[in-house]
């Protein structure tokens, strides 16, 4: 399974002094939240909930101390402190202290360990942040940037997994349609939004995975789009797919050398029955939170419409084991980000 792809790479960091080593237990618990982390939350659980973040790579399980200075030779020393988290670092050498959180994907938010928990938990139900951000301003602040951070880190994924992002396979439907000109829903509603869509969007989905597995790429409407189209076509689609298009794009897909059939959906609606609409509708529920990410990422700006698409894949491919996946994958994106991490091998993109 894909979300095993990365677990791999855990190992690359074992040398980070102590920030993420081998006997992280990852699981795939789809409610890690519920039935491990809660209970952590409640007061006074502040040691055990550090245990866990500790042991999950999430804050580091050593320090040592970063005064150049000091001659202590022995690392730095947990103890518990009257600060948010609850413990810091002590050097018995020169006493500095370091927080719990140092250097971790934590360090950047000023709030509770567990208020960050809850508000990672809430990006990965989706539920939207004016409904998880809890009193006062600071705190919606503090959690729209956790979102912002898990998105971020979604990206990255995405994007470090970009080059391995087939669809399709011998066989397989494949289904390449465009936001909002093709068939992806029955009643795009045009008229509620007031810049009519000017953010188009290629949108390729592998029927094969359930849900529906979706890579999806703004448009720019240039003059080489066509040209465009294509080649994300032939870099996406694995060999011996079928692929479904629009009537637009049919005449640009239907000669594409490997794939095994092109069909139009025009051609797919002769098949139905009573002129039912079946097949659109089968195509509506396969493109239902696709369409829903291309109106809402409308109003946003490139930049961040890119990110939203990344965020739309990322749910799609782990949406089912999001808490357990986001978190491992913070753990690897801090260790990647971390200067005292060890150089990565040449086989990760620059970006
Ligand atoms: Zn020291």
């Amino acid at each position: 399974m894909d979300n095993n792809n990365s677990s791999g790479t855990a190992d690359l960091y074992a040398a980070d002094g102590g920030y993420a080593s081998k006997d992280v237990c990852y699981n795939n618990d789809p409610n890690l939240f519920e039935t491990t982390v809660e209970p952590l939350l409640a007061p006074g659980r502040e040691a055990d909930l550090c245990e866990w973040l500790k042991k999950n790579g999430l804050i580091a399980k050593e320090q040592k101390c970063s005064n150049n200075e000091c001659s202590a030779t022995e690392k730095m020393q947990w103890h518990r402190a009257r600060v948010v988290d609850k413990f810091n670092w002590v050097c018995l050498e020169c006493k500095k202290k370091l927080p719990a959180r140092h250097s971790s994907f934590f360090s950047d938010f000023k709030c509770e360990l567990g208020y960050a928990l809850k508000v990672i938990d809430g990006w990965c139900k989706n539920i939207p942040l004016t409904n998880v951000g809890g009193e006062g301003r600071t705190k919606a602040n503090v959690a729209k940037r956790i979102y912002n951070g898990c998105t971020q880190v979604a990206e990255w994924q995405l994007k470090k997994m970009v080059t391995d992002f087939k669809l399709g396979g011998p066989d397989v439907v494949v289904i390449v349609d465009i936001f909002p000109d093709g068939n992806m829903s029955l009643e795009v509603p045009t008229t509620s939004h007031n810049n009519n869509f000017s953010k188009r969007v290629l949108c390729i989905a592998d029927t094969a995975h359930v849900p529906v597995r979706v890579w999806a790429s703004l448009l720019d409407g240039s003059n080489k789009e066509n040209y465009k189209i294509l080649e994300m076509v032939k870099n996406h689609v694995m060999q011996g797919s079928t692929i479904v298009t629009n009537e637009i794009l049919y005449p640009l897909l239907h000669n594409l050398p490997g794939i095994g059939e092109v069909i139009s959906t025009e051609a797919l609606m002769n098949l139905d029955i009573n002129q039912d609409q079946k097949s659109l509708k089968n195509l509506e529920t396969i493109w239902a939170t696709t369409v829903e990410a291309c109106i809402q990422l409308q109003d946003m700006s490139t930049t961040q419409a890119e990110q939203h698409l990344y965020e739309l894949q990322w749910r799609q491919m782990y949406g089912f084991i999001a808490f357990p996946s986001i978190i491992q994958q913070i753990v690897e994106y801090t260790a990647y980000h971390n200067p005292i991490c060890p150089p990565l091998p040449s086989i990760w993109p620059s970006n």
